[in-house]
């Protein structure tokens, strides 16, 4: 089988669509060259033969020959041989998986040079220092990553002779100085691996295909898949390209632009050019670059046609994109383009500009923004006034990279973040540029604070791919990692420990606390500002826009988690349309507690009476306020679930109180009875015990107080000539007969209160399916319930068999880590599991009753991924908490577009 298969592929080869096998950058090489724009020429190794290599330890068999192939074709097209003496090939091996993960995989450049191809290189190019120069950088980068050397070895060998010469950079480093470092790096790679830097340019390059392969499973790799939810099964394509020079001389150079700007969406010249330099330089952050618009002044032929080519990628991507290119002694090669990582505000403002454009249209717009970027702009930021006003002192101002306000302790190196952080407190990280090693560390922090490196920088681009706030390039902040202390100017000094904010929208750092703002898409949600209020930023108009798409084509509803009105009437102004779930027990804490107290201890049917007596006013008031915050609109009440011994006193607090008292011989009566009733409802695992509909039939009344009280305040609202919605709901039911004697019930106080009222009350009475037993007779349980709602963290919990309660706090992490599952099933739901009762349980129920309504209740009705799932299964809503029904309404809309 593997015979017929074909792991290599030219650039002229393949196109935008084949990112599985070609990876991102291979796919869009090969676009671009179909398009005609000047790339260097090359191949690509598919991901097909990196997973056969990670699969079996071994390249597929095929591969050395078709690589020589595409070789020799390569040879023959640009006159010269791979690292051939007089005038050598040289190449680049680049990792490129279908997902981009920047910085975490490896590269080498300028493969093809040796001790004897390097007077090769600098006669062709007439320029000594140049070859040595490109010469120091392979011996560094492979020695680096494919010969696994500590690459600080090589940055000491570099700044020991950059401090020997006096330079400030490596530019200060002459042809001689670059030789002596090649030596002095050979020596390193020699004493670190035993093995000398490989000579023979097809060597080269196999292991660095190899090294490429391997670094698919780094820890960095793994982790940073494991974040953004990359699959870890997918491999990397390699691709190999001629190599084309930025570093021969002040006519060259290399950058990195976007098509517009990746933190706002406006149109323009955005990116960083950095003038001799070869493309590591840029990200890396190593010397500080120029703004893109500067190239202008320096190569405006080069200017202008980049300009011309960033109009027609825009153009036939349709999407903001950003690219890498060099430009070679005045002659512009484009070295890579991707659909570009960009804020979650640009996301939205690019989306309605594309559609203003004509580019796309909503439903794509829709595919252009995802609930997890709504919800980071759902942020609060600083307050200005104070930031401003001079009350909080501003120490230095960045480059604003990843938007957010952020406030914790300084610490200096990743370690400490992690440590610091998972002891709780809020840490920023602050480097002087970070890279791929850093990641834990910016993970960990609430914010990245760099003194070096662009918008384009490695601190620049994983933060804002991971929507944590950043600022970057603070030139004028001194930053010491060794003496963990930053000294900004005017010698005001950080040390490690003390509180900073950073605000990553505007780039200014300040010393202490800066309080906070909410946000104002939130503010716009809220109804206190217009949608057309911000027209200089048109943020708020670009959410307005999209959830009016969203809007448009979703089929599910969106309901809200309330119990009160305040709550009831944020998520109403936040779009829900109804309540679908009312946690009934969330009415008895408080000073009410006592009263609940009062119930449980009650041991004649008189005094249980009087107990549930005063309680029903409480609860109809409660009820009347809810109904009114939602009239017209749908709630749905769910009668008292949770195991009583909630509402009881701790049973080694009440304890220790009775034994003390005892000693004292004051122990008093009632006191004695509550422990004794303590002990009684005290169970080893309550989540399986006492609670749900099981209280309802052991309690004699208690359930019948609640649907009076419903019942009496639907009754209350229709006199006062509104619109009563209510639903009751039934928790925790397994079988059907416990929910036919709840209804038996709950139908005669219903009766009773109509015939008292002499008003039709139109309650429907549905159940809640939480239970696996429940999912797996939905059809039976159907028969008595009109409505059903999925209360996933329950089934979450019983299928899995994990309490909901511990469970994340003790095993999970080392699951996680382990790959058993990327996200935690409390968070996005078990597909395969839990999603599988679901679906099951829709079907059956459907089959009893056609108009059975269906929603889910659990936390995974305002997750994004499950959102996404219920529509797919056919749910009538997604009922969440009220700051997270934007984001529901959006992926219902992404869901259906
Ligand atoms: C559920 O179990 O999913 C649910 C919504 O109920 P609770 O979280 O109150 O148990
Ligand atoms: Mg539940």
């Amino acid at each position: 089988r593997q015979k017929q298969q074909k792991f290599v592929y030219d650039f002229t080869e393949g196109n935008k669509d084949l990112k599985d096998l070609l990876g991102g950058k291979g796919a869009n090489l090969a676009e671009m060259t179909n398009l005609g724009l000047p790339v260097p020429p090359g191949f690509t190794i598919t991901t097909e033969a990196c997973r056969v290599y990670l699969e079996s330890g071994a390249e597929p068999a095929a591969l050395r020959d078709e690589v020589s192939a595409h070789l020799e074709a390569l040879e023959k097209r640009m006159g010269k041989r791979l690292g051939q003496a007089d005038d050598p090939l040289l190449v680049s091996v680049r990792s490129g998986a279908k997902f981009s993960m920047p910085g975490m995989m490896d590269t080498v450049l300028n493969i093809g040079l040796s001790d004897a191809s390097v007077a090769g290189l600098a006669a062709q190019a007439d320029n000594e220092r140049f070859a040595w120069d490109s010469y120091r950088r392979l011996v560094q980068m492979f020695g680096k990553t494919v010969m696994d050397v500590d690459g600080d070895l090589f940055e000491e060998a570099m700044e020991a002779a950059k401090r020997a010469k006096g330079a400030d950079s490596d530019l200060g480093l002459d042809a001689g100085d670059l030789k002596q470092l090649v030596a002095d790096f050979q020596q390193i790679v020699l004493k670190e691996t035993g093995r000398e830097f490989p000579q023979e340019p097809r060597e080269q390059m196999d292991l660095a295909v190899r090294a490429v392969f391997d670094s698919w499973n780094t820890e960095r790799a793994k982790l940073y898949r494991r974040q953004e939810r990359i699959p870890g099964d997918l491999g990397t394509a390699v691709t190999v390209c001629s190599m084309v020079f930025g570093n021969l001389g002040p006519d060259s150079g290399t950058g990195v632009a976007f098509t517009r700007d990746p933190a706002s969406g406006a149109q323009g010249t955005y990116g960083d050019y950095l003038q001799n330099a070869q493309g590591e330089d840029v990200v890396a952050g190593i010397r500080n670059t120029v703004p893109l618009a500067e190239l202008e002044g320096i190569d405006k032929t080069s200017y202008d046609q980049l300009m011309s080519i960033m109009q027609t990628l825009e153009t036939h991507y349709r999407d903001l994109c950003d690219i890498e290119f060099t430009i070679e002694r005045g002659h512009l090669w484009m070295l890579q383009t991707r659909v570009g990582k960009r804020t979650a505000a640009a996301a939205f403002r690019i989306a309605t500009q594309l559609v203003d454009q004509g580019l796309i249209d909503e439903a794509e717009a829709l595919q252009r923004v995802t609930g997890a970027q709504l919800s980071q702009l759902m942020f609060p930021r600083f307050e200005d006034t104070v930031a401003d006003s001079g009350q909080v002192k501003r120490i230095g101002w960045g480059i604003a990279a990843s938007p957010g306000a952020a406030v914790g302790k300084a610490v200096f190196d990743s370690y400490t973040a992690v440590k610091w952080s998972r002891s709780g407190e809020q840490v920023i990280l602050i480097r002087r540029e970070t890279n791929p090693d850093d990641l834990n560390g910016m993970i960990a922090a609430e914010g990245i604070l760099t003194s070096r490196g662009g918008k384009t920088s490695h601190a620049a681009v994983v933060a804002r791919g991971m929507g944590k706030t950043c600022v970057c390039g603070a030139e004028e902040l001194e930053v010491d990692t060794k003496r963990r202390r930053l000294t900004a100017p005017g010698g005001v000094v950080i040390e490690e420990g003390d509180l900073i904010s950073i605000d990553g929208s505007t780039g200014k750092i300040y010393l202490g606390e800066v309080p906070v703002v909410p946000s104002p898409v939130v503010e716009y949600f809220e109804g206190r500002m217009h949608a057309g209020a911000d027209e200089a930023d048109g943020l708020v108009q670009a959410v307005h826009r999209v959830m009016a798409y969203a809007d448009r084509v979703r089929r599910l509803q969106v309901r809200a988690n309330a119990d009160n009105a305040e709550d009831a009437a944020r998520a109403r102004r936040f779009g829900a349309q109804g309540i679908g779930l009312c946690r009934t027990e969330h009415m008895f804490l408080g000073e009410r507690r006592e009263m609940v107290e009062r119930l449980v201890l009650a041991d004649t049917d008189t005094e249980r009476e009087e107990a549930l007596g005063a309680l029903l006013p409480l609860q109809k008031a409660d009820f009347i306020e809810l109904f009114e915050a939602m009239d017209g609109l749908p709630v749905t009440v769910r009668l008292l679930d949770p195991p009583l011994h909630e509402f009881l006193p701790d049973i080694t607090e009440l304890s220790v109180r009775v034994a003390l008292a005892e000693s004292r011989k004051d122990a008093n009566e009632n006191d004695l009875r509550l422990l004794q009733a303590v002990h009684k409802l005290h169970e080893q695992n309550p989540m399986l015990g006492l609670r749900g509909v099981r209280l309802g039939l052991v309690i004699p009344g208690l359930f019948a107080m609640q649907v009076r009280a419903i019942a009496e305040a639907v009754a209350h609202r229709k006199a006062a000539k509104c619109d009563p919605r209510a639903e009751i709901m039934i928790p925790l039911v397994g079988t059907v007969q416990e929910l036919e004697i709840v209804r038996e019930e709950a139908d005669r106080v219903i009766a009773d209160v109509e015939a008292a009222t002499g008003t039709r009350l139109k309650l429907a009475i549905g159940t809640m399916i939480e239970l696996p037993r429940a999912a797996l007779t939905a059809g039976q349980i159907a028969e008595a319930a009109e409505f059903f709602s999925f209360g996933t963290n329950d089934l979450t919990q019983t299928v899995w068999g994990f309490s909901r309660d511990d469970v994340e706090a003790s095993f999970f992490t080392a699951y996680l880590e382990k790959g058993i599952f990327g996200v935690s099933p409390f968070e996005t739901i078990d597909k395969d599991g839990v999603g599988s009762l679901v679906r099951s349980a829709v079907e059956a129920g459907r089959a009893t009753r056609p108009d059975l309504k269906l929603g889910i209740c659990g936390e995974h009705g305002g997750d994004p991924e499950s959102v996404h799932f219920f529509h797919e299964v056919g749910l009538d809503y997604v009922s969440c908490s009220p700051f997270r029904i934007p984001v529901a309404r959006l992926e219902a809309g992404r869901a259906a577009a």
